[in-house]
């Protein structure tokens, strides 16, 4: 099999984090980072992704990691549109700034995010943290690749998984395994006869390198979210293997349907 473009891809770089929001799906924390053995496996099987998603925990505490991603998009012949993530303001890292610096070099767009909601606030006071977090985010607010701080759309429900399995069941629905689209495109998402491979809507890897989904706990994603690893199979021989995949004719208007779908639900949790 061939190298493939993908639109989004996250990676979930660590479960470490040193808040535990009430409403975190993590449900696992440890030290976990994702190793460059996982990220040189998951990454050499593609040619570009459109927006490649930076997850945790906390990536400013997976600087490794970022290390790792940096070192391989330097050295391999792979195009990203959006490099993006979201951490949550309490630690400030010249570290992490400087990976973005030089990822900028070679990525079209880099850019985070710092949450900003009623649960990251709450855990902020409780571990009094909000003074750092204050002092950070005027730092932050300078860096070029400052994006803004992600909220929490109110009229979205979040998901029952981790921490949020203990808030009122009215603020919360369950999650159930995406369609995965497997489709031939070319990088401005036409229909290309010369087939490229194209996967949406959201491939996840997960520290250990199992193949999820990105609405899917740390919990879920090694039982029923556990599609496999990219140690053993690549992506693309893995979304084929498990049967939930449509080869259209062409790009057509049910693909762009299901991808919108999926785009208004996927702004929820970091
Ligand atoms: S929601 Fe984010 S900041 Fe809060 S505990 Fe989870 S990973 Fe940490």
């Amino acid at each position: 099999m061939g190298k493939i473009n993908l639109q989004n891809l996250s990676l979930i770089v660590t479960n470490d984090c040193n808040l535990n929001c009430a409403h975190c799906m993590g449900g696992c924390k440890n030290s976990t980072d994702m190793n460059k053995d996982v990220i040189d496996t998951t990454l050499s099987q593609i040619s570009s992704i459109h927006s490649l998603s930076i997850c945790g925990g906390e990536p400013t505490l997976a600087l490794e990691s970022l290390n790792s991603i940096l070192e391989f998009i330097k050295n391999n012949d792979i195009k990203i549109d959006i490099f993006n993530t979201t951490i949550n303001g309490t630690i400030y890292s010249n570290d992490f700034l400087n990976i973005f610096r030089e990822l900028n070099e070679y990525v079209d767009t880099c850019l985070f995010y710092i949450s900003s909601d009623i649960y990251h606030d709450n855990e902020v006071k409780r571990l009094n943290l909000k003074k750092k977090y204050v002092e950070n985010l005027i730092k932050y607010r300078k860096s070029e690749f400052y994006y803004g701080v992600r909220k929490l759309n109110k009229n979205l429900k979040l998901f029952n998984e981790g921490n949020a399995k203990n808030l009122d069941s009215s603020l919360t629905v369950d999650i159930k395994p995406i369609k995965v689209y497997l489709t031939y495109i070319d990088s401005k998402n036409k229909f290309d006869k010369n087939g490229q491979c194209y996967i949406g809507p959201m491939i996840t890897i997960n520290p250990e390198g199992i193949i999820t989904e990105y609405e899917a706990s740390t919990e879920h994603q090694n039982t029923i979210y556990n599609y496999g690893s990219v140690l053993e199979e690549s992506i693309e021989e893995n979304s084929l293997k498990r049967g939930r995949v449509l080869i259209p004719r062409k790009f057509d208007k049910a693909t762009e349907k299901e991808m919108n779908r999926y785009n208004r639900i996927k702004t929820l949790i970091k």
